[in-house]
């Protein structure tokens, strides 16, 4: 049988190739460095971490951690390699970055099913099973294959995301849900601002220290996607005639409209996670958390996903790709990886692993799997491919993309204690009963 084509080797496509060739296929990684470079990777290792050297919250207490522990359990080359190479961090999963992706190399480099071919693929592969993992920096010559698969407006190149927060971590008590002059349905979260209130949130924002922008970044602002602090920095009244204006949003307990209002927008189906409507944002991630804060109903908010403007290749999978990772036209082309639409190294790595686990399950002619909605893996295939396709922005591993428990618990560790258990449980179900 033909080997199966993996393009990019990076978090995600190490790992699907790993995948299929753990299950006795071959695999044809395609590679491009070094022979063409990307503006952020500097090595010709597997797997580079091109920012921070952290896999983020290591605990069954976080998101990110359970996703962790479910690939470990499905023999994840990422993690493993993470596990071995891990530096003190703390709660976190940090790794020495230069060991962690020579490790990822030479497993992979090893591998007797693995073929690696260092070259750039600048179409998509018309026959066989093909997975695209080619990451948010992919050549511009394939890019363009794959805008003319998908149709230019829905491959994006530019991710410029506004904050997401769980809603069981705003205060009820100090907001309101209304839509502006209660058109339509009450659908917007409403956080008042007294005057005071508004100076003090104002100052914080201005002063708060933004990321700096990588040279191929510069280009990312225009008009309309304008970043909330460099919005702010236009003047004093900029942001009162723009995202918070109050007009038409009286405070039902006082009857009075406040100074300003800050509103928050519904971001899944579940209405477990809410967007900060015109938040988009380039703030460094701890003081989103301070500034952020400030806002009436917030004190306490859960920042899900940090608002981020950078480079980001990705598209619009609730269009395309089925929860399998499999495109909706084509049985065998699937992507993995940053490019549909999951957001972290870690994210990148485990739609890798899925789309790998299918590939293989293809090539055996056995019907792929869509991983259960209770698990974090099988939750962050689900919110990609269900949630609404306009404005679509990549997404992290959260708690809110699982279904609640359905019981109420006060304490959140506890709580997310609870969320773990039942998601590892059902993984271990789920292996079991599919022989995964
Ligand atoms: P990559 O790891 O980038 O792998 C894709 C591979 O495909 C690359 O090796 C590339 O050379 C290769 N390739 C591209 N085009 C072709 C082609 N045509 N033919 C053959 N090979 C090709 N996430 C975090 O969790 N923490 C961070 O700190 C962080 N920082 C980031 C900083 C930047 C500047 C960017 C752009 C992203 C960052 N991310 C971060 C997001 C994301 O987690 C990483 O980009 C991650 O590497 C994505 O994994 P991937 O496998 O999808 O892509």
């Amino acid at each position: 049988t033909k080997p199966i084509t993996v393009i990019g080797a990076g978090l995600a496509g190490t790992e699907a190739a790993w995948q299929i060739a753990q299950r006795g296929h071959q695999v044809n990684l395609y590679e491009m460095r070094p022979v063409r470079k990307t503006d952020a990777h500097k090595t010709e290792n597997f797997a580079e971490l091109v920012c921070s050297n952290s896999l983020r919250g290591a605990s069954l207490t976080n998101a990110v951690g359970l996703l962790k522990e479910e690939m470990r359990r499905l023999d994840s080359v990422i993690i493993t390699s993470a596990d071995q190479t891990a530096v003190p961090a703390g709660g976190a999963l940090a790794v020495d970055r230069d060991t962690f992706s020579e490790n990822v190399t030479s497993r992979v480099n090893n591998h007797p099913n693995i073929n690696v071919i260092r070259e750039e693929l600048t179409e998509i592969p018309q026959d066989g099973i093909v997975i695209i993992a080619s990451g948010p920096l992919t050549s511009p010559a394939l890019s363009q294959a794959i805008a003319e698969l998908t149709g230019e407006e829905y491959l994006y190149f530019y991710d410029a995301a506004a904050p997401i927060i769980s809603k069981d971590t705003i205060d009820f008590d100090k907001v309101w849900v209304a839509s502006r002059y209660d058109k339509g349905e009450a659908a917007y979260i409403n956080c008042p601002m007294t005057e005071e209130e508004f100076n003090a949130f104002y100052e914080a924002l201005i002063t708060a220290e933004v990321v700096q922008l990588k040279e191929f970044e510069k280009e990312v602002f225009f008009e309309g996607c304008m970043p909330i602090e460099v919005m702010a920095k236009r003047g004093l009244q900029t942001m009162l005639f723009g995202p918070l204006k109050p007009v038409g949003l009286p405070d039902p307990r006082t009857g009075k409209t406040p100074y300003a209002v800050v509103q928050l927008r519904q971001d899944n189906a579940a209405a477990t996670l809410y967007n900060m409507v015109g938040f988009q944002t380039h703030l460094k991630w701890g003081d989103q958390s301070r500034v952020f804060k400030m806002i009436p109903g917030l004190e306490n908010a859960e920042i899900v996903r940090f608002g981020v403007m950078h480079r980001n290749t990705y598209i619009n999978s609730p269009n395309f790709l089925r929860p399998t990772y499999q495109t909706k036209n084509r049985d065998n082309l699937f992507f993995a990886g940053q490019i549909t639409g999951v957001e972290g190294y870690v994210e990148s790595a485990a739609a890798g692993l899925i789309a790998g686990i299918n590939a293989s399950r293809l090539l055996e002619g056995k019907e792929p799997l869509v991983f259960p909605h209770l698990t974090a893996i099988g939750s962050l295939a689900h919110y990609i491919t269900h949630t609404s396709a306009k404005n679509f922005q990549p997404m992290n591993a959260t708690f809110g993309l699982l279904p609640p428990l359905g019981q109420k618990i006060r304490n959140k560790v506890e709580k997310n204690e609870k969320i773990s258990e039942r998601a590892l449980a059902a993984l271990a179900d789920f292996t079991t009963t599919h022989e995964v």
